[in-house]
């Protein structure tokens, strides 16, 4: 190919060997660094862990040139320059934790002509002194990473991003690169848009990260499932994610009493709490980081053995960012995932709340709905997943849906059932409430709306309440049903009343009514 004939790249391997001791380029670096070498404006999206930063580290020690990084991120920004140092690249930082004589040195650097790469926030490039300097000392190149956080559609959108068009249009003819491992269709286009005057090269390299075994789970007895898919991997090094902070500091609590080193972090904890967690987990084996969302940008630890979702996840992206931090060193790695009815609705709520737009809503509904579906799916969980990222491939043969299959039924007396109980009960009643009414149960709610009389009263008797719910759930992911009201209850789409009128067929998942009456005290 172009790329292994060209004397650019012949060289561009040359100093990877010699100056950071690589044998080889990782799928895709080649190119990108190529293109990037050749001059070009390039948009590039890799997986975490496929060396976005090489691309570059290397050119900016090839090339002579200054290259300004935008890095969202203090502590990566910290860890590459001292990583460059030691290798013999002038590289500093400019940020909020810089000490006045680090700042003072990295400006001295600077202003010389000695760097080659200057890391700095988007809110600092942004303002006026260095932005002038920069113009005049000459840039040779702008690397934007975590690009995405320039998009609204974006799942991690930063207002000071915005602010890099016009930073770039200041600092004249300047080549940007722009690096990201998380974007769908419309948030690059929204990049490509925003960072670039005219259509950048673009490489989009797989996101398959075929280490990784993907399962999904019902959340039924979450500390139990959890200990259980723990109990598999003692010794090894893994993250929980959780939707709150409560919950993750009561899972570690529970981890510990099972026998693990369960630690946790979220940003309500004090920052030397957070920093002492961290570096725990980085340096010691079989650590089990308890964490919100909080933990995990920018941590580079190759042998985190599993990601468990104690909750599921807000969207397909942070899912697969999250998972992706396990197995960066390409061995074998596990991931679990628990959802529920109850995270599906707290999700959309979490939406709602939201002072946005209504496109901005309507995006980050679709983008929920990705996430439900892939819950609910019944075919290969791979498959899927790289489908979204606009990937085809066949069936894996690894997630749990290959392995176990997911037995469906043609299930439209069920589904039926549950949606006249919906529209008769005036579509604002929550899945309990429509589990007692199909069980024939004469709670006092149930006698308050005088429901008893309905003629779908007890018309469910032959499943149990977990079943139901569990249907609701599905009807839900399928879309037929839409929330409504406060608290948890749900009214027909038109999806819904189709299937009610027997206009459309509808499958569900065989439910496994052997473990449907077990005790679920204390778990939560
Ligand atoms: P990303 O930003 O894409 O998540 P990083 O840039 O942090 O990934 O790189 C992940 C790890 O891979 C780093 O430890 C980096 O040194 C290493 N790496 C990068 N390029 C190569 C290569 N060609 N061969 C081996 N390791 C590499
Ligand atoms: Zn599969």
């Amino acid at each position: 190919s172009r790329l292994f004939s060209s004397k650019e790249s012949r060289d561009a391997r040359k100093a990877l060997r010699r100056l950071f001791g690589y044998d080889d380029f990782r799928p895709g670096q080649g190119e990108v660094i190529e293109a990037i070498l050749a001059g070009e404006d390039v948009f590039a999206v890799m997986p975490t862990g496929s060396g976005k930063s090489m691309c570059y580290q290397l050119p900016a020690a090839l090339d002579g040139g200054l290259t300004v990084v935008v890095s969202p991120l203090i502590a990566l920004m910290r860890d590459q320059v001292r990583q460059m140092q030691a290798i013999g690249i002038a590289a500093a930082s400019l940020n909020s934790a810089n000490d006045e004589a680090e700042g003072r040195e990295a400006w001295r650097q600077l202003v010389s002509g000695e760097l080659s790469l200057l890391f700095v926030s988007p809110e600092r490039l942004a303002g006026e002194g260095l932005l002038q300097r920069l113009r005049e000392l000459g840039v040779r190149r702008l690397a934007i990473d975590e690009a995405h956080c320039v998009s609204q559609w974006g799942h991690d959108f930063r207002p000071e991003y915005r602010q890099l068009t016009r930073v770039r249009e200041v600092l004249g003819d300047v080549q940007v690169v722009a690096l990201t491992a998380t974007a769908d269709r419309a948030t690059r286009d929204d990049i490509a848009a925003q960072l670039f005057p005219k259509p950048p090269r673009s490489f989009v390299h797989s996101f398959d990260r075929p280490n990784l075994s993907l399962r999904f789970a019902v959340k039924d007895r979450p500390r139990s499932q959890i200990a259980d898919f723990l109990a598999g991997h003692k010794g090894g090094s893994g993250i929980v994610y959780a939707a709150s902070r409560d919950r993750t500091e009561s899972l570690a609590a529970h981890l510990e009493t099972k026998g693990h080193r369960a630690l946790p972090y979220h940003a309500g904890l004090e920052q030397s709490v957070r920093s002492r967690h961290q570096d725990i987990f980085l340096q010691e084996d079989g650590v089990v980081m308890v964490a919100t969302i909080a933990f995990g940008m920018g941590i580079n630890k190759p042998d985190v053995r599993f990601v468990v979702h104690a909750d599921m996840p807000g969207g397909v992206e942070a899912y697969y960012q999250e998972i992706g931090r396990a197995g960066r060193d390409g061995l074998p790695a596990d991931t679990l995932t628990l959802y529920s009815l109850e995270d599906m609705a707290f999700r959309r709520r979490q939406i709602d709340e939201k002072d946005v737009d209504p496109e901005r809503h309507r995006v980050e509904h679709q983008r929920l709905t990705a996430m439900t579906d892939l819950c609910e799916l019944a075919t290969c969980r791979r498959q899927a997943l790289l489908a979204y990222f606009g990937e085809e491939s066949g069936p894996c043969g690894s997630c749990d849906l290959c392995l176990e299959g997911a037995r469906l039924y043609d299930a439209q007396t069920d589904a039926q059932k549950v949606l006249s109980a919906v529209a008769r009960t005036g579509q604002r009643f929550g899945a309990g409430h429509l589990a007692d009414v199909l069980l024939g149960q004469e709670t006092d709610a149930v006698k308050r709306h005088g429901h008893q009389e309905l003629k779908t009263f007890g018309a469910g008797k032959e499943r149990s309440r977990r079943s139901w719910s569990a249907i609701v759930r599905q009807l839900f992911a399928a879309g037929a049903l839409s929330e409504a009201g406060e608290h948890g209850g749900f009214a027909m789409t038109q999806k819904g009343v189709d299937v009610l009128f027997g206009r459309e067929p509808i499958r569900l998942r065989v439910q496994d009514e052997s473990t449907a009456r077990r005790d679920r005290g204390g778990d939560r």
